[in-house]
């Protein structure tokens, strides 16, 4: 027998979109609140940390996050948890149904939340799968097919949630040799946690250059690092197929090692919007404020497209912070408080062996391979001045429009990407974010102040050299 229960809210999914959409909606007055978790809640950035140990000693564990001891969440929410999947919804009847460990419950909801995520996306090559894997977890995308975890190659891993930090960190402590295949923040880190714990590790990068995030000549800083660490990258490289003992690539090139950890990216779980026929494009369609197409179902998270605040584009930027905010949004338009999503674009910010890099909005290629006319200026920057020995090298890169197109003029800022030794570069990643999603044009950048002070960074103002630049460069 199907068991019938009654919310006003229900939020489906226990990711940060979900858990802070929860949370704001109790904070906003809303108390007849459920949200569905079909996994154990995590600190998910700090998953490959965890694998590390070096930034967590804890390990994965300490990254799980325990229900029943709530650090900020409402103390309701272990009565608030369904746990299971919502396996359909009928946003007319108002009624969604939970698959749980005890059968089945149908959730009868004013106003819903969709908070699906996105799964590890592994190319369809042959040896990932496995007649009857032992891995536990949610699912994956192998090629276009959803696939359990659980048909994983013992030899596989990835890493999204609680059961791979798990297993990563067995592998860890069990195995010598990884090859880590992706380049990009979550293959770098989890790389580095890698290492950390003693392993030796390959990457292995399907472009032909490192961190897709960031331009050949920025990320040629990070290939260099690797290289000075003795860390060995194969760009170009295509894999053809897997093995218990390794891969082979697609030009013959048999490489050993104990395990291939993919980190190529992840893919919007669009499944059940699908099948609910709620509009999708690249993502869930929402408006900004965090609408569906049906208006009592609300979405947030790495399944729902947004705006480009640059360029008008639709995107994906699959970031948790972004989940988090918009979260917040849709939680206040439930509670009566009208709210939108401010202007916004990509971003990604990390650091490797000691190198930060942070890219925000387009780099000079995606803009290229979109249709952009676009230049890159690229400003050498010192952390301190000359006279101190302990500056250290570094470079801020714009990607600024040459042409109009759509609603691009020419001179607006498009990307930004910088690379630098030793100083966090997240305060100047997050000023150029409000630069580029704000449409702001290079000669905006003189109304940006720049502070210096000696033990934080060198005299010369890298706005002043940039705007300099661009204006010897635009003829201006
Ligand atoms: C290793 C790693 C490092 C990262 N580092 C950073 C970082 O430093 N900074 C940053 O901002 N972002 C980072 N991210 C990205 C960030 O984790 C995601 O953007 C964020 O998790 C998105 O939150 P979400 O709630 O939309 O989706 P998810 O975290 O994917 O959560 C969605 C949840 O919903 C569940 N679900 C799906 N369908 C159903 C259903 N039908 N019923 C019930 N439950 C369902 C899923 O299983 C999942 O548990 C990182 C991601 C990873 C994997």
């Amino acid at each position: 027998m199907v068991e019938k229960i009654k919310t006003d809210v229900l939020v489906v999914g226990g990711g940060p979109g979900g858990r802070v959409a929860y949370m704001a909606l109790k904070q906003f007055g809303v108390t007849d609140v459920k949200m569905v978790a079909n996994e154990e809640p995590t600190v998910i950035c700090s998953l490959p940390y965890g694998v590390g140990r070096r930034l967590v000693p804890g390990g994965p564990e300490a990254v799980v996050v325990d229900l029943s001891k709530p650090h900020r969440l409402p103390p309701t929410i272990l009565q608030d948890v369904l746990q299971g999947n919502v396996t359909a919804l009928d946003p007319a009847a108002r009624e969604a149904v939970v698959e749980g460990p005890g059968g089945q419950t149908a959730v009868g909801f004013d106003r819903l939340v969709l908070a699906p995520g996105a799964l590890p996306w592994i190319p369809a090559v042959e040896g990932v799968l496995a007649e009857t894997g032992t891995v536990q977890g949610t699912g994956v995308f192998y090629g276009d097919e959803w696939v359990d975890k659980g048909r994983l190659a013992d030899h596989v891993y990835v890493l999204r949630g609680a059961w791979d930090a798990r297993r990563l960190d067995r592998l860890a402590s069990e195995k010598k040799t990884a090859l880590v295949v992706g380049t990009g923040a979550i293959g770098l880190e989890t790389a580095e946690a890698l290492l950390d714990r003693g392993m030796a590790v390959t990457l292995l990068e399907a472009l032909p250059h490192v961190v897709a995030a960031m331009d050949g000549d920025m990320a040629a800083r990070v290939e260099q690092r690797l290289a000075e660490r003795n860390v060995p990258v194969r760009k170009d490289a295509r894999l053809a197929r897997v093995f218990p003992g390794g891969v082979e690539l697609s030009d013959g090139t048999v490489l050993e090692a104990d395990a291939v950890v993919f980190a190529t990216g992840v893919r919007p779980d669009l499944r059940l919007a699908k099948a609910t026929g709620l509009e999708t494009g690249r993502g869930i369609v929402v408006d900004r404020q965090m609408r569906t197409s049906a208006p009592e179902v609300y979405a947030v998270g790495d399944a729902v497209q947004v705006v480009d605040g640059a360029t008008g584009e639709s995107i994906l930027p699959l970031i948790g912070t972004l989940a988090m905010r918009q979260a917040m949004v849709a939680a206040s338009n439930i509670a009566g408080r009208p709210m939108e999503l401010p202007p916004l674009t990509a971003w990604g910010v990390s650091e490797i062996l000691g190198l930060h890099w942070g890219s925000v909005g387009w780099t000079e290629e995606a803009a290229r391979r979109a249709g952009y006319s676009v230049a890159g200026l690229i400003q050498p920057v010192r952390t301190r001045d000359p006279f101190m020995p302990e500056g250290k090298d570094g470079a801020w890169k714009l990607v600024v429009a040459t042409a109009p197109k759509d609603r691009v003029k020419p001179g607006q800022i498009l990307g930004f990407q910088v690379v630098q030794d030793g100083d966090s570069p997240l305060f100047l990643a997050e000023r150029f974010l409000d630069i580029v999603s704000r449409g702001e044009t290079v000669m905006d950048l003189f109304g940006h102040y720049f502070i210096h002070s000696p033990a934080h960074n060198a005299v010369d103002d890298p706005y002043l050299g940039l705007l300099s630049q661009a204006m010897r460069t635009f003829g201006r």
